[in-house]
């Protein structure tokens, strides 16, 4: 953060309807994580920007323009977000990709997935507007009707930048709310993109706001003001708990997206290429950065020194690089002390009796200037080891054995978190029976990673508390209100009249 007087600091908080600076005049370079290189300058809000922009989400949320707009055009609103996204996909998918240095045909693959989301909140904003309850007399009426929750602050994180928050925002506004949007400061560019088109598509003043800055000064408000009903919040275990703590006082409602430690079993049965080709995957797609990236490998033992070896053999092979590096297969991790905290992590892995198989090092020659670790394969590793334990957050799978299909329900099962998994089994009873023994949000059977806008995704256990996405993502920016209408006033009896 760079505090400056200067009034020609960056205008890039998004505060009642108009674009503003710091009101200290602070200011956030940003770097690409894969070469160091300045990316660009936004502002950087102090808390008592966080409190205009509550201030203007509250004001926008009580005049009630948003919420009382009818939901299907609200949901034409988010079909316009969709194709003003669509039509500037190359500019927001290279702002990513700067951002993050994920590889750009990622950021690409991210930028579609938002599109969707959109799409999805979009064509549901005038579904499931509620329902008749049989009150048991012909003289009542009994329904249930939905309401936007208020003034939502949504804080996220720096993986999938403008996923995160789409998966916020599409629901927020489908569900007539107004909101506070704090993305992460390392990765706050398509943050600004998505508001300039929810301005220029004329979202009223104060319906959307983004603060940016970092978690302690711009995103703390979110939690703890008075004036904030709900906190959603995707990101690390330890700040979730915070956030639930903070936002304890004044009893509002918390949705929490945190980490995972996710299982990807495999039985000797399983289609070998596939299920090695998509064990790479699980755990070093997007440099291991997602958060239900199969991490734990747990591959029966009849198989496993013949996948593991394959395993190690392809893992050596990946090819890391930059963004527009188009020879590039992994990108990097986000900052300096990001990679020291994943170093750390193998190191304690090896010391706590892990085999290194690969990797274990940063990217080598020519990737210096950035923050590139090469994709690590952990073998022999036991239930009490610190890397099979705790979220790593980088490009590294453990390796875990089993014999039989309840030792692997267990060791899957083994762990304090319980966001993803995936069962790879040429035997569909298997598949089934492990499936539903799993303790986590979502399980692929025979895949790993796809997800739909349509389906509910979120944890179980330390994983979080609620689901974003599915007919249940958008519940969660409502609240149910029952209304019983008598149409036959009568004297109770409970009382005397006289
Ligand atoms: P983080 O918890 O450090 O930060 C997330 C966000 O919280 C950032 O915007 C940060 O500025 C903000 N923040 C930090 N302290 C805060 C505070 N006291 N009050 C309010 N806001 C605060 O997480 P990260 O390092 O950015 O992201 C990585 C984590 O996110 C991983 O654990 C990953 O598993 C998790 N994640 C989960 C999901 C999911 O869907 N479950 C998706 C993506 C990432």
């Amino acid at each position: 953060m760079n505090a400056t007087d200067d009034s020609t600091a960056p205008k890039t908080l998004y505060i009642d309807g108009r674009w503003v600076a710091a009101s200290d005049g602070g200011t956030r370079t940003v770097i690409c994580p894969a070469d160091g290189t300045t990316v660009g300058t936004v502002s950087e809000a102090t808390s008592a920007d966080t409190e205009k922009a509550v201030a203007a989400a509250r004001r926008a949320f009580d005049a009630g323009e948003w919420s009382s707009t009818p939901a299907a055009e609200r949901g034409d609103l988010l079909l316009a977000v969709a194709d003003a996204v669509t039509a500037r996909k190359d500019e927001f998918a290279r702002a990513e990709a700067l951002d993050t240095g994920k590889r750009l045909v990622e950021a690409e693959g991210d930028m579609d997935d938002i599109i969707s989301c959109f799409r999805y909140f979009g064509k549901i904003a005038d579904q499931h507007p509620g329902r008749l309850v049989d009150a048991g007399s012909p003289a009542v009426i009994s329904r249930v009707v939905y309401e936007p929750v208020g003034v939502c602050g949504l804080i996220t994180p720096w993986n999938f930048p403008l996923l995160q928050a789409s998966w916020k925002i599409a629901p927020a506004l489908a569900a007539g709310d107004t909101f506070i949007l704090k993305p992460a400061e390392l990765t706050p560019h398509t943050a600004v993109l998505i508001m300039d088109v929810l301005d220029k598509l004329g979202l009223p003043a104060g319906v959307g706001n983004l603060v940016l800055g970092a978690g302690a000064q711009a995103g703390a408000p979110l939690s703890t003001h008075p004036d904030v009903d709900l906190v959603s919040f995707t990101g690390g275990l330890v700040t979730g708990r915070k956030i639930a703590e903070s936002a304890a006082p004044t009893v509002k409602k918390v949705a929490l997206e945190l980490g995972g430690k996710n299982p990807n079993v495999v039985f000797a049965d399983a289609d070998f290429d596939a299920a090695v080709d998509n064990a790479l995957n699980a755990g070093f797609l997007d440099s291991g950065l997602v958060c239900s990236a199969g991490t734990r490998l747990i591959v029966q033992d009849t198989v496993r020194d013949r996948f593991v070896d394959e395993l190690v053999r392809r893992a050596e092979g990946i090819v890391l690089g930059g963004p527009f590096d188009e020879d590039a297969q992994a990108g990097p991790l986000i900052s300096r002390d990001h990679l020291e905290k994943v170093s750390d992590y193998v190191r304690r892995g090896i010391e706590a009796g892990a085999t290194l198989r690969c990797g274990g090092e940063g990217g080598g020659p020519g990737l210096e200037n950035g923050f590139f670790y090469r994709p690590t394969v952990l073998d022999n590793c036991t239930a009490d080891n610190p890397a099979v334990i705790e979220e790593g957050f980088g490009p590294v799978i453990t390796v875990e054995t089993f014999s039989t299909e309840a030792e692997a329900v267990a060791i899957a099962n083994d762990t304090d978190y319980g966001l993803a998994g995936a069962v790879w089994t040429s035997d569909r009873g298997v598949a089934n029976r492990v499936s539903r023994a799993l303790r986590h949000g979502t399980i692929w059977i025979n895949d790993y990673h796809p997800y739909l806008p349509q389906a509910e995704w979120g944890g179980f256990k330390a994983s979080g508390i609620g689901r974003e996405l599915g007919p249940t993502g958008l519940e969660e920016y409502r609240e149910a209100k029952h209304i019983y209408e008598n149409t036959e006033p009568a004297v109770t009896g409970w009382f005397p009249t006289k």
